[in-house]
Order: C-alpha cells, then sequence, then structure tokens
C-alpha cells in the first residue's frame, strides 16, 4: 500500500519544504521507493532543497497536457536512486493544476513508489486545495509561535473535512532556551492546541539553512547533527517505528557533557 501524505501547514515559512526534502532522503536511504512532488505553485524550491533545480526538463503540467510521458518528467536524485522529484508547479506561475488532475498524476505514480511526499503551499493559499486532493495522509508542520500553530489549528479542520483523518505534526525550530525561560511555546502547549498525535520536534539549527543553501538535506551528513536526527526519527515514526523522542534541552555540541551524562547513565 502506498502511502500518500501531504505536508503542509497553516502558515507560510515554518519548514514544509525542508521537512519534505528530509524525509523523502531518509525514507529513500531506509530502502523505501520515494517520489517527492512539488505541488507549491508560485514558491517552486523543492528542487533546490534537492540540489536538483538543474536536471528538470519538463513538469507535471508538461505530463498532463501530453507534451511528454510521466517518467520523464521524474528527476532522479543524484545520490539516492529510490527517490525520484516531480516538479510539478512552474516557477512564478499561479496557474496551478486542477485537484482532479493531481488525483491522476498521483494514481499513475503509486504503482510504482511506497511513500508519495506532497510538497504544499500553506493552508491559506491558493493551490492548497490541489495539493490535498489526492492525499490520504498530512504531516502538519508548525513553529511553535502562536500565530502559525492558530493557522494550524484551521487547517487541520479544513483536511479534516476534506476527509484526510491520519493527521502526524511535527514542531519545528524549537528553541529549547526560549521555552525553558517562557518565552516561547513549549511542544506541550503545540499539541494541547491542536491534539493530533506528534511525529516529531526538529530543533531551531543553523545547520538547516546551510543545508537549504547547499542543496543538500541534513539526513545525509555522515555524522548527523541533532536536527538531521531529529528528522531521520521523523522518517522512521512515520514507518512505524516506535523512537523514543530527543531530549533537545540537552546541550548536543558539548562533549563533555554528553559524556557526563554516559557516565551518569
Ligand atoms: P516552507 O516550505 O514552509 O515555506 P521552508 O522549508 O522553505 O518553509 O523553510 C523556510 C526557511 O526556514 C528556510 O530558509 C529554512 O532554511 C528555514 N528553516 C526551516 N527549518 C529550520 C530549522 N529547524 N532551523 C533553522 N532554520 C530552519
Ligand atoms: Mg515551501
Amino acid at each position: 500500500m502506498t502511502r500518500i501524505i501531504v505536508v503542509t501547514s497553516g502558515k507560510g515559512g515554518v519548514g514544509k519544504t525542508t521537512c519534505t526534502a528530509n524525509l523523502g532522503m531518509a525514507l529513500a536511504k531506509g530502502d523505501r521507493r520515494v517520489v517527492v512532488i512539488d505541488a507549491d505553485f508560485g514558491l517552486r524550491n523543492l528542487d533546490l532543497l534537492l540540489g536538483l533545480e538543474n536536471r528538470i526538463v519538463y513538469t507535471a503540467m508538461d505530463v498532463l497536457a501530453k507534451q511528454c510521458r510521466l517518467d520523464q518528467a521524474l528527476v532522479k536524485d543524484k545520490r539516492q536512486p529510490n527517490l525520484a522529484l516531480l516538479p510539478a508547479a512552474q516557477n512564478r506561475s499561479k496557474e496551478a493544476i486542477t485537484p482532479e488532475q493531481m488525483k491522476v498524476l498521483v494514481e499513475a505514480l503509486e504503482p510504482h513508489y511506497d511513500y508519495i511526499l506532497i510538497d504544499s503551499p500553506a493552508g491559506i493559499e491558493m493551490g492548497f486545495r490541489n495539493a490535498i486532493a489526492a492525499a490520504k495522509e498530512a504531516i502538519i508542520v508548525t513553529t511553535p509561535e502562536i500565530s502559525a500553530v492558530r493557522d494550524a489549528d484551521r487547517v487541520i479542520g479544513l483536511l479534516e473535512a476534506n476527509d484526510i483523518k491520519r493527521l502526524h505534526l511535527v514542531v519545528n525550530r524549537l528553541k529549547p532556551a526560549m521555552v525553558q525561560a517562557d518565552m516561547m511555546m513549549s511542544v506541550q502547549d503545540v499539541q494541547d492546541i491542536l491534539a493530533i498525535p506528534l511525529l516529531g520536534v526538529i530543533p531551531d539549527d543553523e545547520r538547516v539553512i546551510v543545508s537549504t543553501n547547499r542543496g543538500e538535506p541534513l539526513v545525509l551528513e555522515q555524522k548527523l547533527s541533532l536536527a538531521g536526527l531529529a528528522f531521520a526519527n521523523i522518517a522512521q515514526r512515520l514507518r512505524g517505528d516506535k523512537v523514543p523522542f530527543l531530549d533537545l534541552s540537552a546541550p548536543h555540541d558539548d562533549l563533555f557533557s554528553r559524556l557526563r551524562r554516559m557516565f551518569r547513565g
């Protein structure tokens, strides 16, 4: 059974594309066949995050217009043969495909993949409905800020109204020190408001921005950083494995405190 999952949010800029790229790569590394669909019309950048922007020849629009075959539009990842990108969005063009067309595309992909991840625009934007049309599950990404959480809550309502009932929460850009100082919502606060199962928490980390700029998802790192590990764990939980949540309050860059904790047991 192919899992068809839309990655979405209420507010823009909270980390949907980052999440899609890292989860897609992590699942592919774990021997799953994965296709990531860029359905964020107007803000296309999944190709950039994967470093595949120069390899795009056709998009889903060309497939639908019968200008090329579906397999011609699929861009194989350079590093990971199990991962492919379907560019659905065209730069700066707001003319999105219809929900029906999205379903046609996903149905054609289904026999060939274990996971179809759809990177969508935020819930308030045009194109959101097309992006969610074919999905059976949703990952809702939010940052721990009131405005983002409130908008996420609205999107959860929209998803449920569209019969997408299997929902997963990802809290991104958590700053543990700020939470401890009572200056930021805690993960528990977010969960209390949204009341959907937590898939994982990603710390705020400059390495995420660096990896974005390089087109190399963090989960490709030789030695995973805490944020990279958080993404890898999220992929595993998505697969159904029980993985304990990371203690993000631990000072992860400090070798000595890590050793001290190890010796304390
Ligand atoms: P969206 O797709 O929701 O618009 P993006 O994935 O494009 O969001 O992320 C928006 C910006 O936030 C990017 O510059 C990205 O590098 C940055 N970002 C995302 N997650 C993190 C994080 N955990 N720590 C630091 N920066 C992040
Ligand atoms: Mg995006």
